[in-house]
């Protein structure tokens, strides 16, 4: 139906009104609320109605909403300049890089606007390595079942999932999926002559908040260097503090990416992401192989160092693993009380979730009603991101209306 007419909607009234919704490319589907401020882990309806935000953005407000000293930083650095381009040095960005590079495996940052820019800067990062190092036949990257890297023609090609590739034309040559956690077919994979990277998320966010084993990692570093093979870690939702670790191969002993890719929490809600890379990697991205007009820019850098400065401090991160425990338990009596119910606690830190019988979908449209905002992920998986500024009064709070919602639910 096209014309006027089908931006009409008839109100309960009979009155006419049009729907303000009527020119968003209808890819998602928003429930009603319309949230208006933020504070903390809370977050505010236009009619004044408070919601809990265990959420956050999906993953992506690490410190909350409204946090004083970014909002200072924003506020700071909009009085006095926006953007250059890099055509010319952004003196917060060289800042900002210098701290990763001091903090992580990394010795070279590149600054995009998300978190798929991130991944193509890896994947064309990953190549050219091996072009530059005389191989030009590895050209292959290979990923996991339940793996999402993100949106772009790229991201979808090396995602694999085929409901986000219906209809985008023919798949792209150089992409290797195999089945999460079967390490044979990863052996094979990774022995091919024509490998070049394999991509993973350290804890899957989308796939259903599936942490990998640390020795699944260790086992796939020394296979990787066995073979000449790049690892590229995914740590675009799992990182910046969320598993309790600045990023969470740092909770494996020894292990360390040659390329990494950042975005969310790197901005507490500003957009921005970064690939990270060794010197033996980023050195090949010479002028010209790669660029973006906004990566990086002083506005970002503005707030970034501010989110990196709180996050990257030790005591901060302690605090993290501390109330994640706290939240774990919770959810573990939540399951433990629901057997009929919940299969089990996944995830890692505050990436967490409840694992139910069946699609939780209507059971996140409960804990709305009660003003929870929890999210869903692949696998019937009740996902959690809450800001990783929550106290354990949140978290009573947050898994008392989950137990209230899981105990009313009746599975679809
Ligand atoms: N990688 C992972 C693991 C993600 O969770 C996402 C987004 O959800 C992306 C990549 C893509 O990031 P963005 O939506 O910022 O482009």
């Amino acid at each position: 139906m096209r014309g006027a007419l089908s931006k009409i909607l008839a109100t309960s009234e009979g009155q006419q009104m049009s729907d303000p919704r009527q020119h968003i490319m209808p890819v998602y589907r928003p429930p009603e609320e319309v949230f208006v401020q933020g504070e903390g882990p809370y977050l505010f309806t236009e009619d004044g109605a408070r919601y809990l935000d265990f959420i956050a953005g999906i993953a992506v407000n690490a410190l909350g909403h409204a946090h004083p000293a970014m909002v200072d930083a924003l506020r700071d650095q909009a009085g006095k300049l926006w953007h250059t381009s890099n055509m010319f040095r952004v003196r917060g960005a060289e800042e900002l890089a210098d701290k990763i590079c001091r903090d992580t495996f990394a010795d070279r940052v590149f600054f995009t606007n998300s978190g798929t820019e991130a991944i193509e800067c890896a994947l064309k990062t990953a190549r050219k390595y091996h072009w530059a190092n005389g191989n030009p036949d590895r050209i292959d990257i290979i990923t996991f079942t339940g793996a999402f890297h993100g949106r772009s023609i790229g991201a979808i090609n090396a995602g694999g999932n085929p409901k986000y590739l219906e209809g985008f034309g023919p798949a792209l040559p150089g992409f290797v999926h195999i089945e999460w956690g079967d390490m044979a077919a990863f052996e094979e994979a990774v022995s091919r002559p024509t490998a070049a990277a394999i991509l993973i998320e350290p804890v899957q966010g989308e796939g259903g908040v599936r942490a990998l084993p640390d020795e699944t990692l260790k086992r796939m570093r020394e296979l990787c260097d066995q073979h000449g093979v790049l690892m590229i870690l995914d740590e675009v939702q799992c990182g910046m503090g969320r598993t309790g670790k600045l990023f969470a191969y740092q909770w494996v002993d020894g292990v360390e990416p040659d390329i990494l890719c950042s975005a969310k929490g790197i901005g507490g809600g500003f957009p921005f992401g970064a690939c990270l890379t060794t010197e033996a990697c980023g050195e090949h991205m010479q002028p010209g192989s790669h660029g973006s007009t906004y990566g990086g820019n002083p506005l970002a850098m503005a707030v970034g160092n501010v989110v990196w400065d709180i996050i990257s401090d030790e005591k901060f991160l302690a605090e993290v693993r501390r109330v994640s425990g706290t939240l774990q338990q919770s959810l573990k009596s939540i399951a433990d009380s629901h057997p009929d119910k919940v299969l089990e606690v996944t995830g890692r830190g505050l990436l967490t979730g409840l694992k139910m019988k069946a699609d939780p979908k209507n059971l996140q449209g409960l804990c709305r009603d009660k003003n929870l905002l929890v999210g869903v992920a692949g696998a019937n998986v009740l996902r959690l991101a809450p800001p990783l500024v929550i106290t354990d009064e949140h978290v009573r709070e947050a898994t008392r209306i989950m137990d209230e919602a899981v105990t009313e639910w009746a599975p679809a």
